[in-house]
């Protein structure tokens, strides 16, 4: 008989106002699905932590989401921009980021590791050693040392979630997909490390692939697709909200496909 919380996102109707009062750090806010999910998480209450490396387009997400209405018509809260890019980040910056939401709030209640790199499709014989190195660092190292620093501020939240960003081919490798696979097969690992570890607290912790969606990174993989047809970020974003709010408290360890 299995023990685990029963949670369907096919099933979950989101309200206008699902993450009110949470505060949410979200990498990679500045295209795609992050850009994407900051907005609907500020559209629907949250404040959000845009963690990102681009501060140019860093502050136009943030004038993005000043210029928005609650969905319950509410004003939205102003975001915090944490400049952050996961390669070059050292042990000071992520402590200055940690120092700035102890501060502001004492506490964190979402955490999406979204931000990732492509890297090089090419066989793992001939695959590039530094280019791995990087992709291994960005898409698993940085979320899992992001992770630890911020693991205080999580375990401070009533309810705190903790998101990766996953993929079809981090559960199952295929061909030429090299790092990018590797990394998100690891990051799957570390999910289900840390919610073990977690079993006995208020954090939780699921990975979720969003599924083939219109952004560069797609374009980047499939270059001779018309990527006009496929789902856009804005629709990708209702699971990460599900996983995030309160609709998935108790649920955690678990490996999710966005519907
Ligand atoms: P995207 O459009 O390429 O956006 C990637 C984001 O990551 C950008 O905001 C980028 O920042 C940021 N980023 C990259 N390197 C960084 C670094 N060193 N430091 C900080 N930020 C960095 O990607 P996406 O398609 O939205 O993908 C989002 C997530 O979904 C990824 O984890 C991806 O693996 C996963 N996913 C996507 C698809 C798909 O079809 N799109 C399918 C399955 C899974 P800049 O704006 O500064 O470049």
């Amino acid at each position: 008989m299995s023990l685990e919380t029963p949670f369907d996102l096919q099933q979950i109707t989101l309200r206008p106002d699902e993450l009110s009062g949470r505060v949410i750090g979200i990498t990679g806010p500045t295209a795609g699905i992050g850009r994407a999910l900051a907005l609907e998480c500020a559209q629907r209450g949250a404040e959000v932590i845009l963690l990102g490396r681009n501060l140019r387009k860093l502050e136009a997400v943030h004038a993005e989401i000043e210029a928005l209405r609650r969905h319950d018509g509410g004003p939205v809260a102003p975001p915090l921009i944490a400049p952050l890019d996961l390669e070059r980040a050292v042990a000071g910056d992520l402590d200055t980021i940690a120092m700035a939401i102890e501060e502001r709030w004492g506490r964190l209640d979402g955490l999406v590791h979204n931000a990732a790199l492509l890297g090089q499709l090419a066989a793992i014989e001939h695959y590039d050693v530094p280019t791995w190195v990087k992709v291994m660092h960005v898409n698993v190292t940085a979320p899992f040392a992001l992770t630890q620093v911020l693991m205080p501020a999580l375990r401070a939240s009533q309810d705190a979630s903790v998101v990766c960003a996953s993929s079809s081919v981090g559960r199952r490798g295929r061909a030429y997909w090299g790092a990018y696979a590797v990394s998100k097969h690891a990051l799957e690992g570390m999910v289900q490390v840390l919610a073990d570890e977690l079993g006995q607290t208020r954090v939780r912790v699921n990975s979720l692939n969003p599924g083939r969606t219109r952004t560069a990174m797609r374009r980047q993989a499939y270059p001779s697709e018309d990527i006009g047809t496929l789902p856009t970020p804005e629709s990708r974003t209702a699971a990460f909200i599900a996983l995030l709010g309160p609709q998935s408290r108790g649920v955690s360890g678990r490996a999710f496909d966005a519907p």
